[in-house]
């Protein structure tokens, strides 16, 4: 079923490309404006200034992207006016959505004041399964020591160690609880790649003994590292299935922390439904996309999967809008702290913002656990419903990077996004004075909530006499 999807949006991005080219011959100077009109801008490069200049004399001005081979993403590019894709390896650009291999070997020491660039440098110390612990933990700590325990709100991750080298901190915890179920995950992997779960030490006996060999020879081979982790074993069930949460944040600046939370997000749902009494079925236990395709019974055109919308209905129905009020302010506080666990390992840098892909697990009491953090979330599409999301979150995602200059920076709303954290908490504008007066303030964040973007980038983005519509 994907497939199809695939190919008649092949063929769509090539007619949008090609509509593209001859719309922006056409694209009138001054109908999409060249960001920033800052005094930096006027001292730009030399070569910057002729370049902009020779556009200018064209009638077209434009923002010159690469965007590697993801096609949800080049479709999206490929439909914004005046976005022109940068097709040699060597050509200049203004905007990469790359991968993180490619952000790695290519460092850039300099960058032009309006350049922007996907990620962050050292943004794995978030999304490595053992860095984001051992900031975790280390974040805790330091909240311990500084503020009281009523106000620590940092118990979302679940008891971890990382193998081999705390084999033996790890050992002392799990003879606390013998019988209690574990999970193993090799921090360099990804998609439920190379996980199992185990309930005795002696299944995973190798890595004691490897632990041991790494310590006697030095300069052999490297053992691969793994978290342990303590299986959440009563995981919150719709139809007796498990099912985790991809929520989406987008980080526009680490220092001062500057995060937007996305409305949409969905629920992976496993095909098999749940029980304790079978741990060595990954249909059953991992809710990847990448594992339950491969499941017999895996239904292509649902993708096994529900909007956060669907979930937040159906939740509030079942418990009640107050409980499922806390549940997502929960949820903000698990995407806030992490955030802040990294805010100064992170290198922060104005040309860089991220966009993170949050995976979370409810369990039976409604309590949010925080399973990992991607750096490149999928943005491969499993059904129609899942590839417009990503398209408007993609699409939104440029709207608040704001290449075109078109915001004033102040906004609280951007198309789907919400800002949630600038230097402090945001809060709502339609809260009511009584609330401010007991000091109930409203977060500013909708997740699960009405997603109506397009009415909301009309308003925000109501062109100027004269300016041609600009189409986001
Ligand atoms: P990967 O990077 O390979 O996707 P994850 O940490 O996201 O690794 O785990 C994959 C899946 O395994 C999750 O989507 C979830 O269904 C399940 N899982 C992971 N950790 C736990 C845990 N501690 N308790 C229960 N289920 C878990």
């Amino acid at each position: 079923m994907q497939q199809p999807v695939m190919s008649s949006l092949s063929k769509k991005i090539k007619t949008i490309q090609d509509n593209n080219q001859q719309a922006q011959k056409t694209i009138k100077k001054d109908s999409v404006t060249y960001v920033p009109k800052t005094k930096s801008e006027r001292t730009t490069s030399r070569k910057n200034h002729v370049r902009k200049l020779k556009e200018e004399r064209e009638g077209r001005i434009c923002v010159r992207y690469k965007c590697g081979l993801i096609k949800t993403m080049q479709f999206v590019m490929g439909q914004r006016p005046g976005w022109v894709e940068v097709a040699d390896e060597d050509g200049e650009w203004d905007f990469s959505w790359c991968d993180l291999s490619w952000f790695r070997d290519n460092y850039f020491s300099y960058m032009e004041e309006h350049v922007r660039i996907n990620h962050f440098r050292k943004c794995y110390e978030l999304t490595r399964k053992n860095l984001m612990v051992k900031n975790l933990k280390r974040y805790k700590k330091n909240l311990e020591r500084d503020v009281g325990q009523e106000e620590l709100r940092c118990d979302f991750f679940p008891c971890t160690f990382e193998l081999p080298s705390e084999y033996h901190i790890f050992v002392e915890e799990f003879k606390k609880c013998p019988g209690n179920t574990w999970i193993m995950k090799p921090v360099a992997k990804s998609q439920g790649r190379g996980i199992f779960l185990f309930r005795k030490l002696k299944d995973i006996i190798d890595w004691k003994r490897d632990s041991t060999r790494t310590e006697e020879l030095r300069d052999g081979p490297q053992v691969e590292s793994y978290v342990v982790q303590r299986y959440i074993e009563n995981p919150y069930l719709i139809n007796s299935r498990k099912f985790d949460l991809r929520v989406y944040v987008l980080v526009t600046s680490f220092n001062p922390l500057k995060a937007w939370l996305y409305r949409d997000g969905f629920a992976r749902f496993s095909t098999t439904r749940f029980t304790l009494s079978i741990i060595d079925d990954k249909y059953m236990h991992l809710t990847n996309v990448a594992i339950q395709k491969t499941a017999p019974d895996y239904d292509p055109d649902k993708g096994g999967k529900w909007l956060i919308q669907q979930l937040r209905r159906y939740l509030t129905a079942k418990h009640g809008r107050g409980t499922v009020e806390t549940l997502f302010a929960e949820m903000d506080n698990i995407f806030i702290r992490s955030l802040q666990s990294v805010q100064n390992v992170i290198i922060n840098d104005k040309h860089c913002f991220e966009l993170y892909g949050y995976d979370i697990l409810l369990d039976q009491n409604l309590k949010p656990w925080l399973l990992e953090v991607n750096a490149s979330p999928s943005y491969a599409a499993s059904s129609r419903e899942d590839f417009e999301l990503k398209c408007r979150l993609l699409g939104d995602t440029l709207n608040v990077v704001d290449m075109e200059g078109v915001l004033t920076g102040k906004e609280k709303r951007v198309g789907g996004y919400d800002l949630m954290w600038n230097d402090g908490p945001v809060y709502r504008e339609d809260v009511n004075l009584e609330a401010v007066e007991s000091s109930c303030l409203t977060a500013n964040t909708h997740l699960g909530c009405v997603n109506d973007r397009d009415k909301q980038l009309r308003q925000l983005l109501k062109p100027f006499p004269g300016q041609k519509k600009t189409q986001l």
